[in-house]
């Protein structure tokens, strides 16, 4: 594991370890953050967006991977949306077939499942963000993980500015001089943050299996409103649930964001997890279609995910979500 100013910089320096460089291709989902995609365009390479399955299912459809790939595609980045794992079974033979690097943005999912491996330790290399709003946070922060020594030395000389020995070893005399080989970053997480983090990753444990209770509390009271969906229902691996999002059914863009409004003014403050990052204007030129991803991002609502949510506070969100459905319609 290397830690990292944050997340960002860990897909960067973790597609710039497994060798991907100018002209490559990259296949991303275009229904995450858009960090996850401009990592590629770091390195000149080409992001191919896939769309993701369904609206029962927010990660990439490994059905549609295989059309994408030819002989310019070096990796794949899964992102394990609200700390529900893609395919990596699939993912992973798919890569081994035509010898892919598989990158996990595991942004989501700290201590998450697929069968009984963590998310993020599954393919070649796992990213993790602790922004302020992850399920830990140092404010600002990332981290790499991979089991492969050689992609840890090559992360470990980019975080420093490519640099053979630090201050740090210096300073306790190992090393009076350095040579510079390689073409480095000031990617470090500095020792207050790591000092957070540690405090932090003690919580995580506890603060997940609350959260899991609040997702089956909010399953129970959505259950009787049949235009919504609640995506990764039937998963049975552990989650961070990272966040709760539903899918409206039989709705528009127009709709949901007058239901968002109708909450606002109830007190409940919603998300939109995400924008489809293709229909961003830096992405939009080549005018690609992803049916699923767009209609998600135009219907999705996040709504509030956090362990100290009560009984009765997800009741009245249920509550107020039911009365703008009647009031809209759908
Ligand atoms: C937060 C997030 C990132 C970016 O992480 P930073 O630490 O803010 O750079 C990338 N991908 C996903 C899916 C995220 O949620």
């Amino acid at each position: 594991a290397v830690s990292l100013s944050n997340c960002t910089a860990s897909l960067h320096l973790a597609l710039k370890a497994v060798g991907v460089g100018k002209s490559d291709e990259v296949i991303v989902p275009s229904l995450t953050f858009v960090a996850t995609v401009n990592s590629v365009r770091y390195l000149n390479a080409k992001p191919i967006f896939c769309d993701v399955t369904n609206c029962n299912d927010l990660t990439l459809d490994t059905k549609l991977i295989e059309p994408l790939i030819n002989e310019k595609t070096k990796a794949i980045i899964v992102m394990h949306y609200a700390g529900y794992s893609c395919d990596m079974k699939k993912i992973n033979d798919m890569a081994k077939k035509y010898d892919l690097s598989v990158i996990e943005d595991a942004c989501h999912a700290p201590l998450s499942e697929f069968g009984n491996k963590k998310l993020g330790s599954i393919g070649d290399i796992g990213c993790f963000s602790f922004f302020s709003n992850k399920n830990i946070s140092t404010a600002e922060g990332g981290m790499l993980v991979t089991d492969n020594a050689d992609i840890f030395e090559k992360v470990k000389l980019n975080r420093s500015h490519g640099m053979t020995s630090l201050s740090y070893d210096r300073s306790r005399g190992h090393s009076t001089s350095y040579d510079v080989i390689e073409f480095g970053y000031n990617y470090r997480m500095d020792d207050l943050r790591a000092s957070l983090g540690i405090v932090q990753l003690k919580k995580l444990e506890g603060d997940i299996q609350v959260r899991s209770k609040v997702r089956r509390k909010y399953i129970k009271s959505l259950s009787g409103l049949s235009k919504v969906i609640i995506p990764f229902k039937a998963n049975i691996n552990k989650s961070s649930n990272y966040i709760f999002p539903i899918v409206l059914k039989d709705s528009s863009v127009n709709i949901r964001d007058q239901i968002r409004f109708y909450l606002d003014s109830k007190g409940i403050q919603t998300s939109v997890h995400y924008p489809a990052v293709h229909r961003f204007s830096i992405y939009n030129s080549n005018k690609i279609k992803l049916p699923v991803s767009e209609y998600v991002s135009d219907n999705l609502i996040t709504l509030p995910m956090y362990s100290s949510l009560t009984n009765l506070e997800v009741d009245y969100i249920c509550n107020e979500l039911s009365n703008a459905l009647k009031i809209y319609h759908i």
